[in-house]
């Protein structure tokens, strides 16, 4: 990465705000202290009245950071801003949010969600957000990476995993994109981190 992802003069204000809650006092060490916090939202459209440290406003997605050093914790920030510190696990957040965001217009629009919709990175971000349980990602998984056509029963568990019922991916992505429900970040799958 360049001086293009250099925030220093586009982001005056992200700049500020980091190197202020940080132990150094530059750029390009303060942003390396920093972590994602796990507390991200995605926001459905039309809730644009929310704004990034550095004031850009009309956020979709919500980051909030942690810097373990100083104890501080710092947000809203949005994933253009997120890019900024060049961190894997962060941009690693950012791509599960989108994921998310991207099957919350799947329900909104009133379509089926079906195995089509999905891919690794969204299954594993659902099961990182919560909406589904280890026994249900493994499953998901399984599905999505075999070659063989599923048997009735196992059509039956995805169709109950993704839209049958309170418990349903579907209901939690109706939930979260009303904003009833925060998306929280409830488990981190490692391998995840790097896909
Ligand atoms: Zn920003």
């Amino acid at each position: 990465m360049g001086d293009v992802m250099k925030p220093g003069r586009g982001r005056p204000a992200l700049v500020e705000a980091v190197i202020a809650l940080s132990e150094s006092d530059t750029w390009d060490e303060a942003r390396g202290e920093w972590e994602p916090s796990g507390g991200e939202h995605a926001k459905g459209v039309g809730s644009y009245d929310n704004e990034c440290v550095c004031g850009q406003k009309g956020l979709v997605y919500l980051f909030e950071i942690a810097n373990p050093l100083t104890g501080a914790v710092l947000g809203p920030i949005g994933s253009e801003c997120i890019h900024y510190f060049e961190d894997a696990a962060m941009d690693a957040s950012v791509a599960a949010l989108k994921a998310i965001w991207n099957l919350e217009q799947v329900v909104a629009a009133h379509i089926p969600l079906e195995m089509k919709h999905l891919s690794r990175l969204k299954i594993a971000a659902l099961f990182e957000y919560g909406a589904i349980e280890q026994r249900e990602y493994n499953f998901l998984l399984d599905m999505f990476n075999s070659r063989r056509a599923p048997s009735a029963k196992q059509r039956a568990w995805a169709v109950a995993i993704l839209r049958a019922g309170p418990g349903s991916v579907r209901a939690f992505l109706t939930d979260t994109a009303a904003g009833n429900r925060p998306l929280v970040r409830v488990r981190t799958i490692p391998e995840a981190v790097t896909r």
